[in-house]
């Protein structure tokens, strides 16, 4: 098990469980040593419950994971982050989040904010405009690590040429940035799909993989919390590596924000 994890939702997402509290004595249970706190972050004029927390509670996430901070301080490190999606309308926006935060993960989900899901369909065009996004997070130094970088594959049945030059562009951005890539332990939550050419979690998706191996892209596992339980069901850490455990990944063991 990775004793730090960066990858941490609340319950004012609208789709997690538990309080701020439940999550730091769950990680310390568990044996975590530094734990972020990355719930979705808010937009400007954007409400959309059950996706992102509003604006409003923005300031009261970051005082709550701040003072769970300072009372736990002897026992855990906590940070505080959010998972932000790349849309260039924002750019202002993340630099603001920048002065308030200790980092931020690039999770993308939607290619429009809150519209054109990509679990929902992912084509090749597509793909390509996920690769364009996350690349242009980091390079604009909006991002600290890439979650879960294969998630696309929720909103597809099989592999193309697109997917292996977006995992490719990715890759480049993370070596030349030295941004890790996430190896998401919540992926499997999904259960195996059924794709052309293989049964699989969504994510991770071995093809993907087999290409951050090859590239030796640095690699560090996300438990993507979503409820303070998450923290102790470390049989993730053994199952998500079912389809991938004979590739060679360049794991980051001491990875500090
Ligand atoms: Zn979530
Ligand atoms: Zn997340």
């Amino acid at each position: 098990m990775q004793k730090f994890n960066y990858h941490t939702h609340t319950l004012r997402c609208g789709h997690a469980a538990g309080d701020d509290e439940q999550y730091v004595k769950a990680a310390i249970a568990a044996g975590y040593e530094i734990v972020g706190f990355s719930d979705h972050s808010p937009y400007p004029g954007v409400i959309h419950p059950g996706d992102r927390m509003r604006m409003d509670e923005l300031d009261g996430y970051l005082a709550s994971i701040k003072g769970l901070g300072e009372k736990y301080k002897d026992r855990i490190v906590l940070k505080v982050g959010l998972e932000i999606e790349y849309f260039p309308e924002m750019e202002d926006f993340y630099r603001e989040l920048r002065k308030v935060t200790d980092y931020l993960i690039v999770g993308q989900h939607n290619r429009i904010l809150d519209a054109m899901e990509y679990d929902k369909w992912c084509d090749d065009e597509d793909v390509l405009y996920y690769a364009w996004q996350i690349r242009q997070c980091v390079e604009h130094g909006f991002a600290d690590i890439i979650a879960h970088p294969d998630y696309f594959m929720l909103g597809r049945k099989g592999w193309s040429a697109a997917c292996e030059t977006a995992a490719r562009d990715i890759c480049a951005v993370s070596l030349r940035y030295n941004i890790p890539l996430e190896l998401n332990l919540n992926g499997l939550r999904y259960g195996k799909q059924h794709y052309d050419d293989r049964v699989s979690y969504p994510y991770p998706y071995r093809p993907f993989w087999e290409i951050i191996s090859e590239t030796q892209a640095p690699v560090i596992y996300g438990v993507d919390a979503h409820k303070p339980m998450n923290f102790m069901e470390k049989e993730r850490y053994v199952k998500v590596m079912e389809d991938i455990k004979d590739l060679e990944l360049n794991f980051i063991s001491d990875f500090r924000i």
